[in-house]
Formats: structure tokens, sequence, C-alpha cells
């Protein structure tokens, strides 16, 4: 199941999931690029890097062409750079609907397109996005990020099908709550909305995982490794349910 030399671009990987598909496939000898944002975050994770912001179509395509300088032709991508907004849909405005598609959707295909030409040139690729199990079932207050989560998975299953032929599969994991900086963020957000202890705001969101606990970041970049192997390749169109078993 070897990574060993393939060029991987993460986004978001300046924290959270992204830093741990980043660190994975780098200590198995993949050349790793991460894009993000913000520069310090980036750079403290000790790998290339190329600052992008996921929802520009053109940032993107000219980060992805410096990587390509830096690294060769890419051959897959984990398209991680993601954001949670919780909001009652009665307040919800068209800006936060389209925040969370253009983050969330937008910064997916606006990557996996980017790269595509790589990846068919070689006749052997891997697209990779970490959705959610929020591409899967609903929650309440967070419709915009259901909505652009649900549409990921849809763009999987439909490009998996396009590409079937050439070689690239293209799925996508699916977690429940993962401990990183976005899920302390949203833990702060029930505790100042409901007066509930951060403990005990914590513990509303891992009942929703029959194991009672939180993912780790790691369990979701080892199927993203896994997704990348030869072993894999039957695996496409998927969206892959990491929750415990929460449904
Ligand atoms: P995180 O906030 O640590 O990571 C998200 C990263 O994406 C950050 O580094 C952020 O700076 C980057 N990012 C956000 N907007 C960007 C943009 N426009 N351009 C470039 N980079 C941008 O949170 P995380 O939990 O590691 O999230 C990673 C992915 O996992 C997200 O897509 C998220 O929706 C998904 N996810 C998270 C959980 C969870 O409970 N933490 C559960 C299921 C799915």
């Amino acid at each position: 199941m070897s990574v060993s030399g393939l060029h991987i671009v993460v986004t978001g990987g300046g924290s959270g999931v992204g830093a741990a598909c980043a660190q994975l496939f780098a200590s198995e000898g993949a050349k790793v690029t991460i894009f993000g944002r913000t520069e310090e975050k980036l750079a403290a994770q000790s790998l290339s890097y190329q600052v992008c912001d996921v929802t520009s179509p053109e940032a993107v395509a000219v980060a992805c062409d410096r990587a390509r300088g830096e690294a060769g032709p890419i051959d897959a991508v984990i398209a991680n750079a993601g954001a949670a907004e919780s909001i009652p849909f009665a307040k919800m405005t068209p800006a936060d609907l389209q925040a969370m598609l253009a983050v969330n959707l937008f910064g997916v295909s606006n990557v996996w397109q980017a790269a595509l030409p790589d990846m068919k040139a070689k006749g052997r690729g891997r697209m990779i996005a970490i959705a959610s199990t929020a591409g899967l079932r609903g929650y309440p207050y967070v419709s915009a990020y259901c909505a652009a989560k649900h549409a990921v998975v849809g763009l999987t299953r439909s490009l998996g099908r396009e590409l079937a032929k050439t070689g690239i599969t293209v799925n996508a994991i699916c977690p429940g709550y993962v401990e990183t900086p976005l899920l302390e963020r949203a833990v702060e957000t029930i505790a100042a909305k409901t007066g509930l202890s951060l403990e005990a705001a914590a513990d509303t969101l891992k009942a929703d995982n029959p194991q009672d606990r939180f993912i780790q970041p790691p369990e979701v970049a080892a199927t993203a490794l896994w997704l990348c192997s030869d072993a894999a390749q039957s695996v496409n169109g998927q969206a892959l349910n990491l929750s415990g078993g929460e449904f």
C-alpha cells in the first residue's frame, strides 16, 4: 500500500484532520504539499506548502501549478478544507448558505478540477473529499453545512462514475465528530448558547457516537492512506461512514 514518491495535495493542511493526513502521508514517503490560507499555520507543519484560499478557482490553479513546479504532477488530492457555522434555519441568510457552499463544496471541486489533468495523463489518481456524516444525515442548526456536505457526496458519486475508466478513484470520507479545532469551536458555541459547561456541551455531541468518544484525526488519515493504495482500486464513488456506528 505504498504512497512513497507520490505527490499528494492536502487542503486545509495546517490543522486538525488535514495536518494529520499530511503528516501520515509524509511519514509514508509521499511528497506532500499542503494548501491553506494562513502561512504561519502551514509553515508550522514543516512540509511544502502553498498559501491559497480554496474558494477561489484562480488561486487554486496557481497553487497547483506552483506545487507541480516543486514536486511534479499531482497524484492524489485530499480536499479537506472546510468550515462549519451553526445558525437556526429561520435566521440563515443567502450569504450564510453561500459561505458554506463556497468552502465545503466549491473548495473541493476547485482543487479536484485543477489536479484532474495530471491524473488523467498518468492513468491513475485519487480524489478524496473529507465530507462528514453531515453529508449523509441531517443535524439541527447546521442546515447550510449539511447541504454543502450532501452536495460533496453527490459530486463524489457522480464523478466516480464519470472517471471510472480512467484509473482515478473518487471517494468521500464521512467522519462523525472528530477532535479538532473545528469541534472545539462548535463546543464553545453550544456552551455559549445553552449555558452548559464546555464538558457538558462536548458530551451532547459525543452522545451521537455509539462508542461515546470523539474520533481522532489519525483515524481519518489512515482511511485516506488506504484509499490511496492500490488495494483500494475498486473503492470508487463511495461515501465512507466513520462514525462508530452512528447510523
Ligand atoms: P479545522 O478547522 O482544524 O481544519 C479546517 C482547515 O481548513 C483549517 O486549517 C482552515 O484554516 C482550513 N480552511 C478553511 N477555509 C479555508 C479556505 N477557504 N481555504 C483554505 N483553507 C481553508 O477542522 P477539521 O475538523 O480538521 O476539519 C477538516 C475537515 O473535516 C472539514 O472539511 C470538516 O468539515 C470535516 N469534518 C470535521 C468534523 C469534526 O468534528 N471536526 C467532522 C466531520 C467532518
